[in-house]
């Protein structure tokens, strides 16, 4: 190994360019502080041409091209490149398979040739790797999408790349890529790999479960959930394989860009503020969020939440707060977009109750930051949480998060009925546990000094990339490590 690792970090969404999770926020970052300890690493993703057209990203065509066979066919891709903040980022482009709406699938389903997509993608930055003449140490994957990488390596392997590690970040074990074994073929797998110990998964191809078995190491977004996810009760049915890999898992949680979420700086806001200033900053910021939502000022305490519309959410003990909003002296901002049955739940409460709740069904990245700097409260009551961004993103903005003890909540939240504490933490799933911990920030809003400690406690916290920087490198020298 070179002194310097070379890295090719692939991911399939990455801010500035394209995003519809947290997976692009940390792809967006982490390879920025990487590079900035040494690390020589460059970015792989799709080019999504509706998402990222080249000209308002300065990407530049390289020439160069891919190939690669899918069932007997010859699909050709081209290659942009592109710099974010002095992370080379490669664009592998396919007119049929990423010039699309969506990045995935509609709101009816995912796109029924997403095995092909996204395994052209990962085959396609093997050729990309020899084209620049590059020999990767590590190819750190992330999530079902780029795991036919390992897979195929392990289907074929490529003398090329046989001194390259694997390492595959889990962003959230729910979604594993299954597909019919049919699909092998269509994709350039052999039926070798499709097998309990492997890829087989209750008679379907798991392309996530493959990704585990072939790479190296597995980390996951925050140490709690690492151990979950070794547990039946958090592994989604891959609990038992990653039980039995359980020395080859570590948790190293995710941190949050600091430049790009400031609320002294964030153009989006009413009004920019630091710690110092705050309250000023949080009464300006509420007035300009409740005026632009149309929702009259009841000088109650701010509840936010900004959230994909999903079970793993916790949206349905939201709905329960939600119904209770004049009993629990509350205001309500919610913002999110996801499963249609949420939609129609939380759109028909705020109906019932429009001077308590606003619902705004959209993904908006404008609207997310002007209810992160403007709420008191921000409500993140999952199921289940990886890591989370949310709750991190609140506290820079001085917003105390009301959180459910799990993954990366539990790692990142204290309650504030420690002297050190600076948010809201309950235990059981469910309503009354939720409701109870509403009541107890709603008491703790009327204590204005300790509010005011806690808020500035929570905005000083330091969840910077650099330390988690520090732990991916630490594992990238460890997998290469003869
Ligand atoms: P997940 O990746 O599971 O969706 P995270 O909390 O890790 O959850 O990250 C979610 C990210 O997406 C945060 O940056 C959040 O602000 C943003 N986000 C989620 N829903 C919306 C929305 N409807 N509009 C704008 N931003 C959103």
């Amino acid at each position: 190994m070179s002194a310097k690792p070379v890295v090719f970090y692939l991911a399939t969404e990455v801010v500035p360019y394209a995003k519809t999770g947290g997976l692009a926020d940390v792809a967006g970052a982490l390879p920025i502080a990487l590079r900035q300890r040494g690390v020589d690493i460059s970015v792989v993703m799709p080019h999504y041409p509706r998402f990222t057209p080249p000209e308002k990203f300065g990407l530049e065509n390289t020439g160069l091209s891919v190939e690669v066979w899918l069932g007997g066919q010859k699909h050709t891709g081209y290659v942009l490149r592109g710099d974010n903040r002095g992370v080379p980022v490669y664009f592998i482009g396919h007119t049929g398979f990423f010039d699309r709406e969506q990045l995935y699938g509609t709101p009816e389903g995912d796109y029924p040739d997403n095995a092909e997509r996204f395994a052209f993608f990962s085959y396609a930055a093997l050729e990309l790797a020899k084209k620049l003449g590059l020999r990767p140490d590590v190819f750190h994957l992330n999530d079902w999408q780029t795991s036919f990488l390992p897979i195929r390596l392990a289907d074929k392997p490529d003398p090329y790349f046989q001194n390259s590690r694997k390492i595959l970040t889990i962003h959230n074990l729910a979604y594993q890529g299954l597909f019919p074994p049919e699909v092998l073929p269509c994709i350039g797998l052999s039926y070798h790999i499709f097998h309990m110990e492997a890829t087989e998964y209750y008679g379907k191809f798991n392309t996530l479960k493959g990704g585990i078995v072939f790479s190296d190491f597995i980390t996951t977004v925050s140490p709690t959930y690492a151990r979950e996810i070794q547990t039946p009760e958090y592994g989604h049915g891959l609990d038992g394989i990653l039980r039995k890999l359980g020395n080859k898992i570590v948790g190293i949680l995710n941190g949050l860009d600091y430049e790009v979420w400031n609320p002294a700086t964030d153009p989006a806001l009413f009004a920019r503020y630091t710690a110092r200033n705050v309250r000023r900053g949080k009464t300006l910021n509420r007035k300009g969020l409740l005026e632009s939502l149309k929702m009259p000022d009841l000088g109650l305490p701010l509840a936010g939440m900004v959230s994909r519309l999903a079970e793993q959410k916790g949206i349905d003990l939201v709905a329960a707060a939600l119904e209770q909003a004049p009993d629990l002296g509350f205001q309500f901002v919610i913002l999110g977009t996801g499963d249609k049955k949420y939609h129609d739940l939380l759109g028909e409460i705020a109906r019932q109750h429009p001077d308590r709740v606003s619902v705004t069904l959209a993904f908006d990245a404008t609207l997310a930051r002007r209810i992160y700097a403007a709420s008191d409260f921000f409500l993140m009551p999952s199921r289940f949480e990886p890591c989370g961004l949310g709750q991190m993103i609140a506290l820079r903005y001085g917003t105390l998060p009301i959180v459910r003890a799990t993954g990366g909540l539990k790692d990142t939240v204290v309650d504030v009925a420690h002297p050190e504490g600076y948010g809201f933490v309950f235990e059981p799933y469910e309503a009354p546990a939720f409701l109870d911990t509403l009541r107890r920030a709603r008491a703790f809003y009327d204590q204005k000094k300790a509010l005011l400690q806690a808020v500035r406690r929570g905005m000083k916290l330091d969840f910077s990339w650099d330390r988690s920087a520090r732990q991916y490198e630490e594992l990238y020298r460890r997998a290469l490590k003869p």
